[in-house]
């Protein structure tokens, strides 16, 4: 049988070398390429020595061949508020020559193609829980909208070469994931209380706390975006993935001091411009086509991160 081949962008990336661990353990050849803006090699060391797996240190925003792929799948992109807020026009770049480049190599050897989209397509949503027919509440122009609007610009790149080029296209809308392999600084909120909980530092909560979230183990995000990417050759629209059990900042910060058991306290901060006032995926969507729907609850999931978190805040104390 023939062994099929797989284009991660963004391969070396928290969600991106999760996902070419779940593909490599499908049976698939892959080809993790990333600009190691925000990926980090340490997150495929583990493969290292896989003969089916192969890292390039590549932009995919530069055109040029890239080899033959039955799947390919566009995760590149900076994808935390502080991250892209640091890089601003690469995240635009990404979301737009880099969508380009990804399909156009989708489109030139044939291969399927799936796009990393956001909740952040929502932006500070006025429909709540948020389901795929929703256009979204987006400031084109705040500071978040270099994301905000990469993605949705990048969904209609997606879209239209589906549409003009018959590619088969996926479009995942992704919702807050968490787990091992996270930046402890890339500023996200479980990053951030994990290590301000274990060093016994105050937890910083941006705002009142009420704002909410809800937030997947990435195993759970991996194993949809699996079956998302397996699924026949109907469903070309966004679907939604995330856990839809929402939580606000405030308890967020008590799961994270009750896992941790640290008696920390919670310090409040101004809350960042554009920050959305809830966030909450409708999964009947995915339910309904894929039969998924999250496993792990968020205290399961902060245990099972514990380790990770543990020893990256250990390797950070030593280093200092
Ligand atoms: N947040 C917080 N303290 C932190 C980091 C984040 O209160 O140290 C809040 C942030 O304002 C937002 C939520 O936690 O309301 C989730 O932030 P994150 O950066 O993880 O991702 P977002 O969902 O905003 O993209």
């Amino acid at each position: 049988m023939k062994t099929l081949r797989a284009l991660v962008t963004g391969g070396v990336g928290f969600l991106g070398s999760h996902l070419c661990d779940a593909l490599l353990g499908e049976g698939y050849r892959v080809v993790a390429a990333d600009n190691l803006l925000t990926g980090r090699l340490a997150n495929i060391e583990h493969l290292r020595n896989d003969s089916r797996f192969e890292f390039v240190e590549k932009d995919v925003c530069e055109a040029g061949e890239w080899g033959a792929f039955d799947y390919v799948f566009h995760f590149a992109s900076p994808a935390s508020p502080v991250d892209y807020a640091a890089h601003g026009i690469e995240t635009l770049r990404v979301g737009s020559y880099g969508t380009f480049e990804a399909l156009e190599t989708a489109r030139r050897c044939g291969a399927k193609f799936m796009m990393a989209s956001t909740s952040e397509c929502y932006g500070d949503p006025l429909v709540h829980p948020q389901t795929e027919s929703y256009w979204g509440n987006v400031n084109p122009i705040g500071p978040r909208s270099v994301y905000d609007e990469a993605k949705r610009f990048s969904e209609a790149v997606t879209m239209a070469y589906h549409r003009y080029h018959r590619v088969d296209t996926r479009i995942v809308r992704i919702f807050n994931t968490y787990g091992p392999r996270m930046q402890i600084n890339d500023g996200r909120v479980i990053p951030n209380f994990m290590w301000q909980a274990l060093r016994g530092q105050n937890l910083t909560v941006y705002g009142d706390g009420s704002q909410t979230r809800s937030f997947c183990y990435v195993s759970d995000e991996v194993d949809g975006i699996l079956r998302l990417a397996r699924s026949s050759d109907l469903e070309h629209e966004p679907v939604n993935i995330g856990n839809p059990t929402e939580f606000t900042i405030l308890e967020c910060a008590r799961q994270v001091m009750a896992t941790t058991g640290s008696a920390s306290e919670i310090q409040f901060e101004a809350l960042p411009q554009d920050d959305p006032k809830q966030r909450c995926p409708d999964i009947s969507k995915a339910k309904r086509l894929l039969g998924w729907e999250p496993k792990v609850e968020l205290a399961s999931g902060l245990k099972l991160s514990l380790e990770y978190f543990r020893r990256v805040v250990a390797e950070k104390e030593r280093v200092a």
